[in-house]
């Protein structure tokens, strides 16, 4: 009993030192011990990490500054109607924070991610700044072909920086590698929704983005461990209800207000906040041509987010259907002020939860934001209100 609770101790420590150092140390250190190896910086929601993985690169996804950093010329570059995550990226790369990375790839999921990597490569011209297109069609012989094409001329850039050429083998061996990762992923939510007491919200979170930065490898020994030794912890069971966290897909929420929810009587049985790394909801196969493998899979087991267009199912369903797997009672829409992707969807989704008698409430806010209270008020009496009430 001893030995789980000081792994576990050890473990969220190495993560909340890891998600606190925005001088990315651990992406320095790497660099020491791989000499000429490229790291490349992967903006949300979603970046096959695969491909920069079998090119012997490091991918670290980048989330802004959070609340750490004062932004002072982040602040200069952009209008005050947009989120806070493009302003927290400039003032880290401006502040000399980025140095060691070699490359960034923006995934395309707004307008405010679109327009920021057109500033990274005017600002940073002697860095790769790659704009990664994604399908906006989803058979798989149109949008599946389109998007194997564009992940062929990602992989080609990323040979060119890393000087390193990358086979169909090493190719499927790193999609063999991140299986693995979304496997051991899947059983932490798991336990997240069997056994909430077990896993808080705050310190899956930190697990969890600890893989933001490490070796895929090393975050995979993490989750294990982690994995093995909390669930031969006694925590007590709380009289909590427990609801599904959607909308903070992109611009992170504060540590604090996270262990806020929870404390207001809400276990997060399922959030989007880490949804980065599951964003393929099962293995990619592992035979035949790897990129249209890695396309197949984005096409046919993508996860619904508003950071990707969709037409798969009716807007909200892969919700509904994720409160019900997940047990939950309730939804918290959580989304960044001002993010276009999240606050567009939320209406449907508010008319499909509504549709299957789902309660829910939402607020907005910042990564920097320092105040709770109000949060935790309304958390609260939404986490009493349907325990009380609820079906
Ligand atoms: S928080 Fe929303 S609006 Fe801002 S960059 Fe992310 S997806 Fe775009």
């Amino acid at each position: 009993m001893v030995d789980a609770k000081q792994t576990v101790t050890e473990i969220v420590a190495r993560a909340d030192a890891l998600y606190h150092d925005l001088e990315f140390g651990a992406v320095k250190r790497w660099k020491e011990t791989h000499p000429g190896g490229k790291v490349i910086g992967c903006l949300p929601t979603y970046a096959p990490r695969e491909l920069a993985h079998a090119a012997g690169m490091l991918p670290v996804y980048l989330r802004g500054a959070g609340d750490q950093v004062e932004i002072i010329r982040g602040d200069a570059y952009f209008q005050s109607y947009i989120c806070q995550l493009p302003r927290g990226m400039i003032e880290l790369a401006l502040s000399g924070r980025l140095d060691s990375f070699d490359g960034f790839l923006f995934p395309a999921i707004c307008d405010v991610i679109r327009n920021l990597s057109g500033i990274w490569q005017l600002h940073f011209p002697d860095k790769l700044a790659r704009y990664l297109d994604i399908p906006q069609n989803f058979d798989v012989e149109v949008g599946g072909r389109f998007y194997a094409e564009e992940l062929r001329r990602l992989l080609t850039d990323f040979e060119q920086l890393s000087g390193q050429k990358v086979s169909d083998d090493a190719l499927r061996h790193s999609i063999g590698v991140y299986n693995t990762h979304r496997r051991v992923i899947q059983n932490l939510m798991d336990l997240r929704s069997e056994k909430p007491w077990l896993v808080p919200a705050d310190e899956t979170y930190l697990v969890l983005r600890a893989g933001d930065v490490l070796p895929v490898e090393e975050h995979i020994e993490m989750i294990k461990q982690y994995l093995q030794s909390v669930v031969e912890l006694e925590r007590p069971m709380r009289d909590h209800s427990r609801v599904v966290v959607s909308g903070a897909f992109c611009e992170q929420p504060p540590l604090g207000l996270i262990r806020t929810l929870e404390r207001a009587g809400c276990y997060i049985v399922w959030d989007d906040m880490t949804i980065s790394a599951r964003f393929i909801a099962g293995d990619v196969s592992t035979s035949g041509d790897p990129c249209v493998a890695l396309a197949r899979a984005f096409i046919e087991q993508g996860v619904e987010s508003a950071s990707v267009y969709s037409c798969k199912k009716k807007k909200g369903s892969e919700l509904c259907e994720t409160v019900r797997k997940a047990g939950a009672q309730g939804v918290i829409f959580a989304a960044p002020s001002f993010c276009d992707p999240a606050l567009l969807d939320q209406p449907m989704l508010q008319t499909a939860l509504d549709q299957e008698s789902i309660p829910w409430t939402a607020f907005k806010y910042a990564e920097n934001l320092g105040q709770f209270q109000v949060i935790r008020e309304q958390a609260g009496t939404f986490s009493d209100s349907i325990r009380l009430w609820g079906a």
